[in-house]
């Protein structure tokens, strides 16, 4: 009966919430500046219903940005980007934590 974390993120409204998003970002990765490939992360989940999280929590990241996030992993990349999340997250005055990994 409950739908896969996929399917909910065709829904019409967490297009839109991501839309919006992008266009706070003005279509940048917060991260490298890449305007390529770009998607939404959310930077933690208050629902399990994507479109329900607030705009404080979802930042636009590029393709590879967005990989390294959820791997975790620890690359030098990686480690960069969680030092900009956690300014970011002093900036939007909002705790943060990692994501959920929905693999
Ligand atoms: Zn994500
Ligand atoms: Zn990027």
């Amino acid at each position: 009966m409950s739908k896969s974390y996929t399917e909910l993120l065709k829904d019409e409204r967490w297009k839109w919430l991501s839309s919006t998003v992008k266009q706070r970002d003005n279509f940048t990765c917060q991260r490298c500046g890449s305007i390529e490939n770009l998607e939404v992360h959310h930077t933690k989940y208050t629902s399990y219903l994507p479109w329900e999280t607030p705009e404080q929590y979802l930042i636009t990241l590029c393709y590879d940005c967005h990989k390294a996030a959820h791997y975790n992993d620890r690359s030098e990349k990686a480690a960069k980007w969680w030092e900009d999340i956690k300014k970011m997250a002093e900036l939007y005055g909002t705790p943060i934590r990692l994501p959920l990994d929905t693999k």
